[in-house]
């Protein structure tokens, strides 16, 4: 086996007993950067100085007998929307493409605590609006299992650095399936906690009643032990929670007899894809065979969430991304005329096309005169997609649906109709819109090869549940643990 293929876990022993250096593998990891990515595309920054430096302190502790932090010397890659101190955080934005913050991001810091590596920072949709990568203004990410296609997005660089073996571990950000959906295209596991449970300071902020920062693994236990040290409340985010953030590992193979599983019958309608729709069969069934039951469900506002989310998501951000005027930091237009004629150039220059539709769509959802018809009554229908899932949940302990009606789709298929683009969020928005967890894992494979992602939604702060779950069915399948073959490149 590689020394890339691990898991954190089975790195972490490693280390611990001596086996393997950090520095051996820190090394390993950059090297396999440097000969591969330019095929993919996963990084837009190397931290190859600091990690080096990072992981020869930590083999010092190790030497020396001291204790080392629950993540020591395993490389994490880190979505570039999430500021790191020192380092480029661009949101793959030309507006912030010198930007160095001065402080990391509530995660970043806890993962330094626990003496993770921070490997680089990987490719996204400009500032997350996206489903693809395509809408970076610096490279395209490719989908590892084949070239041709998109890794998924916004979180495409993170999730395809995981699949193509680039990273042990990857943060993400979801607001509308960011994490989730490019799980399911490059075929590893990504949770998005519960709104509230990882605090969002540091995250450059998209929707803010949506953003949730989560994480991308090569199997749940990985995810269990990586949102263990992300999750808990901070006070520099209000809106994180004072809840108890239990052990996920511990009875994480507890399984799923007695449990019942809630089946939305809205989200397997004529738009779903026959291999997808077959690997869900196949995992209910198995599900049962565990001792699940299985029940069908309603919940009847599907759909109007994408409609909902597109409002809501476009005026958060209308408003979030008013901070980028050229005065204090990022980009600013050269030989402006006048202040207002600065503002101007440097947000048409700064900003690309998807950002300029969405910060015009939500400006306009929010002015005088259509607020009543379009943010208000949004928010309202809001409510109607929770009271579902509010329902739903009295009668079921999880719902389990597709990740995405597809299992991919080509580089530049969509990315010409905006509309077919946003369509593909249909199953993971409500999680954001309700603020509920949801966790995506590798279910299957499609008639191409590519992999395909089931995803399991639970109550508020219920993720140890929903791993425990996801684990029950990972721990009979080998899908997690196929790899992809990277043919176009010399692996
Ligand atoms: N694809 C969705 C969008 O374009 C979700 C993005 C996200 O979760 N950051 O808004």
């Amino acid at each position: 086996m590689r020394l890339s293929e691990y898991t954190a876990l089975q790195i972490k022993k490693k280390i611990i007993s001596r086996e393997i250096r950090p520095i051996d593998l820190v090394e390993h990891f950059i090297k396999r950067i440097k000969d591969i990515d330019h095929d993919i595309q996963a990084y837009l920054t190397i931290n190859e100085e600091e990690t080096i430096k990072k992981a020869a302190q930590i083999q010092k502790k190790i030497e020396n007998g001291e204790n080392v932090g629950i993540l020591a010397g395993i490389p994490i890659g880190i979505k570039d929307n999430i500021c790191t101190k020192g380092l480029h955080t661009t949101c793959a934005s030309k507006i912030l493409e010198n930007f160095i913050p001065p402080y990391d991001a509530f995660v970043v810091k806890r993962l330094k605590e626990e003496d993770a590596i921070i490997l680089g920072k990987t490719n996204l949709d400009e500032f997350a609006m996206g489903s693809s990568t395509e809408n970076s203004s610096f490279k395209i990410t490719r989908n590892p299992w084949n070239s041709d296609y998109v890794p998924g997005g916004s979180s495409g660089g993170s999730a395809a650095a995981i699949a193509a073996d680039l990273s042990i571990l990857a943060l993400g950000s979801d607001t509308g399936g960011s994490v989730r959906q490019p799980a399911a295209f490059c075929g590893v596991v990504g949770v998005k906690p519960t709104y509230g449970r990882v605090s969002r300071f540091g995250l450059i902020a998209f929707g803010s009643s949506l953003d949730q920062i989560g994480t991308l693994t090569r199997d749940v236990k990985d995810a269990a032990i990586l949102l263990q040290v992300i999750a808990g409340h901070d006070l520099r985010d209000s809106t994180s929670m004072q809840v108890p953030v239990p052990d996920y590992l511990n009875e994480i193979d507890s399984g799923v007899h007695g449990l019942r599983i809630g089946i939305p019958k809205e989200y397997f309608d004529a738009g779903l894809n026959e291999d997808v729709h077959n690997a869900l069969k196949n995992a209910l069934r198995m599900y049962e065979q565990f001792g699940a039951k299985v029940v069908e469900i309603s919940l009847p506002h599907t759909e109007f969430a994408v409609a909902v989310y597109y409002i809501v998501a476009n005026a958060e951000a209308s408003s979030n991304l008013a901070r980028y005027d050229g005065v204090r930091y990022g980009y600013r237009t050269s030989k402006p005329n006048g202040i207002i004629d600065m503002y101007c150039h440097t947000r048409s220059e700064g900003f690309g096309n998807e950002v300029k539709r969405r910060i015009m769509l939500g400006n306009y959802a929010l002015s005088s005169g259509y607020y009543d018809a379009y943010y208000l009554k949004a928010s309202k229908v809001r409510n109607l997609i929770k009271n579902d899932f509010d329902v739903a949940f009295q009668n079921v302990d999880c719902i389990i649906c597709p990740t995405s009606p597809v299992p991919g789709f080509k580089i530049g298929e969509r990315a010409k109709n905006p509309l077919e683009m946003y369509l593909s969020d249909i199953y993971t928005i409500p999680a954001n819109l309700t603020g509920i967890p949801g966790i995506s894992v590798p279910c299957g494979f499609s008639k191409e090869g590519l992999p395909i992602g089931m995803q399991i939604l639970g109550k508020h702060f219920e993720e140890k549940k929903l791993l425990q779950i996801a684990y029950a069915f990972e721990r009979e399948t080998d899908f997690h643990m196929k790899k992809p073959v990277l043919k176009w490149s010399t692996d």
